[in-house]
Formats: structure tokens, sequence, C-alpha cells
């Protein structure tokens, strides 16, 4: 199978560094001295275990990457996901799928009105990557990938699924869509800003009571809206998943985190913005996403703030 990864950070990296023992796999990304590391040193991946150093394809020319190519694995933040999918439009061939894993409201959306319904595939993980430097990510934290089922590509889908295994991956195949999507957004509007704003990795927030707390009341104020929509999320107890998710990942640096200490724009809109509008629209209250949504705004604006567009 051939992939390509478009955004090649601290996930794309991951993904495409292991997806390379068992597929033809490109990294594409714009970070000239990420890509010239992983070029001319390997890709190194630093696990529990020790630093693995892979060799993969890497590039910052789309023109590199073949045409015909199997599935494109999205992994830019979602502020860049519509540019990020018109570039992998370029590299499509007739049976080529376009898988989302990314976090936040809206990518499948816009991926669909790019390359189609029958070729955009959401899925989400729980696993947890930081960038270390050029060519170097740690693997922060590990979980189950759940890929959404899709009638008329299932066979399809099921092959993506075993590629993913045999790389080591654990992956579900999901037929709840929506309720995977809500599932991850309740973790990471719990998670990520309150992470960003204290500026501490995830494992943090459970040693600290009024973070632990407030963490928790974000993710119920979440889960509140989700049921109003009618979403099935695919967990009972609120509480205890976040929680789960925080000791799993105990070491990780979010997403929202590691753009907020680069001083480049997060995924705040995506995320508890996303929750906001939704809860407005349903006449939710959503007082806590709010005030962290308007926090992480202001120290986005506080920054010369270098927008990666
Ligand atoms: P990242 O910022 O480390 O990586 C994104 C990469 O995309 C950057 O290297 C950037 O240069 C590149 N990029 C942006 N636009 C591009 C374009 N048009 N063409 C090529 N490259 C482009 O981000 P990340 O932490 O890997 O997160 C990626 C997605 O995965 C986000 O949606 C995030 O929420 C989600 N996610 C992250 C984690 C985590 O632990 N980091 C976990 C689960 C999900």
């Amino acid at each position: 199978m051939k992939i390509a990864i478009v955004g090649a950070g601290a996930m794309g990296s991951l993904f495409g560094g292991k997806l390379s023992s068992v597929a033809d796999v490109w990294l594409l990304d714009f970070w000239q001295e990420h890509v010239k590391f992983i070029q001319e040193k390997g890709l190194h991946i630093v696990e529990p275990e020790g630093e693995k150093i892979i060799s993969v394809k890497a590039t910052i020319d789309p023109a590199d990457v073949p045409k015909n190519i199997d599935l494109v694995i999205i992994f830019v933040k979602s502020h860049q996901t519509r540019m990020a999918t018109e570039i992998a439009s370029g590299f499509l061939g007739d049976n080529s799928l376009v898988l989302t894993l990314q976090n936040g409201l809206g990518n499948l959306q816009i991926i669909s009105d790019i390359v189609g319904k029958n070729r955009a595939l959401q899925g989400v993980t729980s696993h947890g990557a930081t960038i270390l430097g050029p060519g170097r990510v740690i693997h922060a934290g590990k979980g189950p990938t759940h890929l959404a089922v899709q009638k008329e590509i299932s066979e399809q889908i099921k092959t993506i699924a075993n590629i993913f295994r045999h790389a080591g991956f654990e992956v579900e195949i999901s037929s709840n869509l929506e309720g995977i999507i809500w599932g991850k957004l309740i973790i990471n509007a719990g998670i990520n800003a309150l992470t960003a704003i204290l500026r501490i990795p995830n494992g943090k927030l459970l040693e600290i009571k009024p973070a632990r707390e407030l963490m928790n009341k974000i993710a119920n104020e979440t889960a509140k809206v989700a049921r109003k929509k009618g979403i099935i999320i695919p967990y009972d107890d609120i509480q205890a998943k976040v929680e789960e998710v925080c000791r799993k990942t105990a070491s990780n640096y979010s997403s929202m985190l590691q753009d907020i200490l680069r001083h480049t724009k997060t995924e705040i809109d995506s995320i508890n913005g996303a929750i906001i509008k939704e809860g407005k629209r349903l006449g939710i209250p959503t007082p806590f996403n709010y005030a962290l949504f308007s926090i992480v705004k202001a120290i986005e604006r506080s920054y010369t703030v270098r927008i990666l567009y």
C-alpha cells in the first residue's frame, strides 16, 4: 500500500514512521529543517524502550509524491486542513482514500467537500506525540485508534485497519461516526486548553485539584451538548474516561500546549470554539468552554503569532 502523510509533525511522523515498516510511505511537510533531518539522518522516534531511527521518504515538495497513492492521512492542524487536502488531491487516483485522524470538528466535512464523500474517512486516535526538534518525536501516549465505517468502502477500510495493526496500532472499526468524533472532542475539550493555559503535561492535571475539577466540568459540559445532539458517547463515565486518558498520556504535551509554546495558532476554534457554537444552537450554556476559549484566544493574541496557513 502507498501511503502519503500530509503534515508530518508530531503525529504525522509517529504514524508515518511506524507505517513505513509495512507500507510504502511518503512524509510531506513544509517544515524544511525537519524534512532535511529525516532525509539525512532518518526519523528518530523516542519510545519508552529506547530511541528508534527509521528510514522513511520525506519531502517538502508535493511533486515528489507519486500519483495514485492508496491512502492519504491528513495530520495538519484543523485550520490547515483545506490547504493540505487541496495539495493531497493532486496525488489521488480513482480508488484513493483520504483519512483524517485530527482532533476537532469540521475536518471530515472540509475533506469531503474537496475529494468527495466516498473518499473521505474519519478516524480518531488516542496516541500522543510531541516534537522534540527537527526529525525527532517522542511517542508519549498509547491507546486505540478508531476508524469510522462507510458502507460503500468497508472492504478498503478493513484493509487499512489491517495495515495499521501490522504496524503495531490497536485499531477498532466503529459504526458510530459522530460518537467517535464527539467522544474524542469531550476529552480534547477537557485536556487541551487547560494544559496549554497551565503549561503542564497531561498527567499533571490529575495532581492539581482545582485543575482536575475544572477539567471534569468542561468535559461534562461538552458531553451535555453531545447528548442534546442525540450522539451516543462511546463510554459511560465521562470523568473516568478523561482521567484515564490523562494517566495514559501523562508525559504528553497536548498539541495545543505545543502550539502555545511555539507561538503558533492553536486548534481552539475547532475544539472549544466549535462546542460553544453547537451549545448556542441547541440552547445549552457552555460557560466553562467559553472561559477557556477566551483565555487561549487572548494568549494567541499576546504573542506575535506566526500563523501557518
Ligand atoms: P504538529 O503541529 O506537530 O504537525 C503539523 C504539521 O503539519 C507541521 O509540521 C506543519 O509544518 C505541517 N503542515 C501544515 N500545513 C501543511 C501543508 N499544507 N503541507 C504540508 N505540511 C503542512 O501537529 P500534531 O500535534 O502532529 O497534530 C496534528 C493533528 O493531530 C491535530 O489535529 C491534533 O489535534 C491531532 N492530534 C495530536 C495529538 C498529539 O499528541 N500531538 C494526538 C492526537 C491527535
